[in-house]
């Protein structure tokens, strides 16, 4: 799939406003784009997406998350403010002054109240409980018909593509999700009995994760995510690691996973044969949905394929379509891998 058409299903998976618990949108896309490539396509109780292409080989699953991070309204209050509070892992301190989109549309500004004294806090003493969205209205009836206690919001930026680089909000985890249809659509034809789980609740404890993978029960699964770079200019880890544009990433381990060494590796040579450089990362930080998937019924062999994201959870993280691109041509070929049974 060309980096237009990657940045095209990005573009339309952004337009919908969908934190964790209000995917639901975004899942009827995703589905009516995978419907023609499968053979049974539904949602469980959670809202998860599961994805069955028949087959009599290993049972694999494929995973990339459909939430992303963002906010939900608490109460407006008299004067028109919508307090709200975050869905995820947002650095708060980094958010007054940034627009929100509601699920009506309208764009809201993240404003805090002087009385709470942000401006004086240090970054880890910011607290979102001080934090309202200014809709730009005089009182509450005129801010009832743009946001209701329980709507959700999310950054507004929109996704822009410059040379191969993508600059864009929550590529976490819907680059993922795009990297997930590509290879869905280009998948090739093998004995693998494939499952393609786009899960929910990831940002808030990889919820949906947990009972899609007691269902599918998988042998094998790779969950798709993004990976914090370390090439931008506060990085606290040698920037010439894990590098935007380098290829896409395999993790070893990570803070809650030791992931599967021969499936591991099996990718890497493969990923090689097609010409692709996979970077490896063992680093003991971050996790993802493999942890939950890994634990599922009698237990499952876990590999990560990830891209490296700048800014992650930002309204402006980058990352590279090509290392997408890339990691579409590795995931396309998992109902082919030779996979020894181990259930
Ligand atoms: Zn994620």
């Amino acid at each position: 799939m060309t980096i237009n058409e990657l940045f095209a299903l990005q573009q339309e998976l952004v337009s919908y406003t969908g934190p964790s618990g209000c995917e639901q949108e975004r899942a009827a896309f995703i589905a009516d784009y995978v419907r023609p490539y499968a053979d049974e396509v539904f949602t469980d109780a959670l809202g998860n997406l599961i994805v069955h292409k028949k087959g009599s080989g290993a049972r694999v699953m494929a995973d990339a998350h459909m939430d992303t991070t963002g906010f939900i309204a608490d109460y407006i209050d008299e004067r028109g403010y919508v307090k709200i509070f975050v869905a995820g892992g947002i650095e708060t301190y980094t958010l007054p002054g940034e627009r929100i989109r509601f699920k009506s549309g309208a764009i809201g500004v993240i404003a805090a109240e002087a009385k709470a004294g942000i401006q004086n806090k240090k970054p880890e003493e910011a607290d979102i409980y001080d934090l309202y969205a200014d809709l730009g209205v005089k009182d509450r009836a005129s801010a009832e018909s743009l946001a209701a206690p329980g709507d959700p919001a999310v950054f507004a930026t929109e996704p822009y593509l410059q040379g191969s680089k993508m600059i864009t909000p929550y590529s976490d985890d819907l680059l993922g999700c795009v990297i997930l249809m590509a290879a869905i659509n280009e998948a090739a034809a093998g004995d693998n009995d494939m499952y393609y789980v786009f899960a929910v609740q990831e940002e808030v404890g990889c919820r949906g994760a947990v009972v899609a993978a007691e269902r599918v029960r998988p042998e094998y699964s790779l969950t798709l995510e993004m990976v914090a770079a370390d090439d931008y200019l506060s990085a606290e880890e040698d920037p010439s690691r894990i590098r935007v544009g380098a290829g896409p990433v395999l993790r070893g381990r990570d803070r809650q996973t030791i992931y599967d060494a021969g499936f591991t590796k099996l990718l890497y040579e493969k990923a090689a044969e097609n010409g692709i450089h996979c970077q490896l990362r063992y680093r003991n930080a971050g996790s993802n949905n493999a942890q939950a998937i890994q634990k599922a019924g009698t237990g499952a062999k876990v590999a990560c394929l990830s891209i490296a994201n700048r800014y992650m959870h930002s309204p402006a993280e980058i990352v590279s379509l090509k290392d997408a691109a890339e990691a579409v041509s590795i995931v396309r070929l998992l109902p082919v891998l030779e996979l020894e049974r181990c259930i």
